[in-house]
């Protein structure tokens, strides 16, 4: 009855400049490094042209940063509130140009950037807005911000770990010099204009824009009271040596390795959808990806049939479509990565499968790929990919599954599909991640603290956890 028509979103509902300047003191302003391109993954096109911030143009964001701090922490948390209440609703407002914008820059599916990125942003922005007024009865005594919070993402989701950093420091009366992933700049120039358009005093937020000499720059400021970091668990070791000894308060969100654990008496097909969305979700850019599938042997064969089945279903294509269910990968450098990764695992012995799916010839992409006969001691089973690439391991008891589980660096996630409430319980308690999902994956709340054990870092954000990182009590 109804025609399969692709309905693309319209590219029109954003203006991209041919370039942009760095976001300091309130106005977008030349740097002084070599400029960059962004391009879009999906059609390797120049977007825009970005300006590279060098340690002078950093500085001249700190020093904005750390004079607007006297006016904003004096703010009562009330107008404070206020002004996150108002950038909420301007990201509401302009939603669709976000949403659009965003999957330009990174290659994600619209339907992902329309229906979770930027509504979870905007809630981040509300929830913490809620704080502002009531640290005082929050259980921190008498409440002080930090002064000038440093901030680092990854471009996986650009917009939503500038979210998960911006709107806690603001609440808390920080004020913030952030550095965007050098592919993924566009969506937060467009927050710089959001915070024009909401009337932020200027300098409370500052938009640095460059690779990872700006973020160093960024991290090694002297007046920089804070940092907080996201991204590999590599560059967050260079990151803690560099702020060891300085006083500065650090957090980081860093990789994962998370096993999904299906038990027998899981409801399969929920499994499965929940297996599809662990590791296919975001192109599996995600760091509490469900990289590892772990499934009670009894079932395997019938687990691995229905997923094969679900795989054969997926659309992958233009991220602007919205029916496509996966995007592009963000970069040639992380599709090399994925590309080797999965060679090094079918060299090692496991074996390799993926549905027919017809890939674009311009862009950067990798189809869903599911290994099985996989072994602990595999590279696959045991390094991050970040990408669409499934590790299948087998368990035959709980007690197992919870030490094949544990069996990693990481501790970022976990998720357990079974419909015992003990055995939930059981294994939540074992299971070394900062997150257990329970018969579901991936799902997020900004009122949920998010982080991680181990190597994937320290801190929490989210929630009221998320302000201990931005206060002095
Ligand atoms: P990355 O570490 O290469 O880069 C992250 C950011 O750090 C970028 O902005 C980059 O320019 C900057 N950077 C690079 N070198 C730096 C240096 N020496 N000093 C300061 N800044 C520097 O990571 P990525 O490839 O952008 O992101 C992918 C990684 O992020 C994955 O490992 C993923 O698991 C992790 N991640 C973690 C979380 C979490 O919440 N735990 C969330 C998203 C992504």
């Amino acid at each position: 009855i109804f025609e399969y028509a692709p309905a693309p979103e319209s590219r029109d509902v954003v203006d991209i400049r041919p370039s942009y300047g760095l976001f300091v003191n309130g106005e977008f302003v030349d740097g002084s490094g070599t400029p960059f391109k962004t391009v879009n993954p999906a059609t390797e096109e120049t977007l825009a042209e970005v300006a590279t911030a060098s340690s002078d143009d950093v500085d001249r964001a700190v020093q904005a940063a750390r004079k607007a701090f006297g006016v904003w922490s004096a703010l009562p948390g009330a107008e404070r509130a206020k002004y996150l209440f108002r950038i909420a609703r301007i990201i509401q407002e302009r939603a669709r140009e976000l949403a659009v914008l965003e999957s330009l820059d990174n290659g994600k599916p619209i339907r992902e950037s329309r229906d979770v990125d930027v509504p979870l942003v905007a809630a981040h922005f509300f929830y913490y807005a809620g704080w502002a007024d009531k640290l005082a009865y929050a259980g921190f005594g008498e409440p002080r911000p930090l002064g000038v919070a440093g901030q680092v993402i990854p471009w996986n989701f650009p917009l939503l770990m500038l979210a998960w950093k911006i709107a806690p420091a603001l609440a808390c009366g920080n004020t913030v010099v952030l550095k965007p992933a050098e592919t993924t700049p566009l969506t937060a120039l467009a927050f710089a204009d959001i915070c024009r358009q909401a009337e932020l005093p200027p300098g409370v937020v500052n938009i640095v824009t460059g690779a990872g000499e700006t973020g160093a720059a960024v991290v090694g400021h002297p007046d920089v009271d804070k940092v907080a970091f996201t991204g590999s668990t590599e560059v967050g070791r260079i990151i803690a040596r560099a702020v060891a000894g300085t006083g500065k308060k650090l957090t980081l969100e860093l990789g994962g390795k998370a096993a999904n654990i299906v038990f027998e008496d899981a409801a399969v097909d929920q499994a499965v959808e929940g297996i599809v969305n662990g590791i296919f979700f975001n192109q599996g850019h995600v760091c509490c990806a469900g990289s590892r599938l772990l499934v009670q042997e009894s079932v395997q064969e019938e687990v691995l049939e229905s997923l094969r089945r679900r795989l054969s279903t997926l659309r992958l294509g233009d991220p602007l479509d919205k029916n496509t269910d996966i995007g592009a990968i963000n970069s040639a450098e992380q599709l090399a990565k994925i590309r080797s990764l999965s060679d090094l695992g079918e060299s090692e012995g496991a074996q390799r499968w993926s549905p027919a799916c017809e890939l674009p010839d311009k862009g950067f992409w990798f189809p869903p790929t599911v290994f099985t006969g996989v072994a602990q001691s595999h590279s696959i089973a045991r390094q991050e990919i970040f990408g669409p690439v499934l590790s299948v391991l087998t368990f035959r008891t709980p007690a197992e599954a919870v030490e094949k589980a544990n069996n990693t660096p990481y501790g970022l996630s976990a998720g357990v599909w079974t419909e015992k409430g003990s055995r939930i319980l059981w294994m939540a308690d074992r299971l070394r991640a900062g997150v257990v999902w329970a018969n579901t994956f991936n799902k997020f709340d900004p009122a949920s603290p998010f982080g991680g054990y181990k190597e994937s870092g320290y801190g929490r954000e989210g929630g009221l956890h998320g302000l201990e990182a931005y206060l002095d009590v």
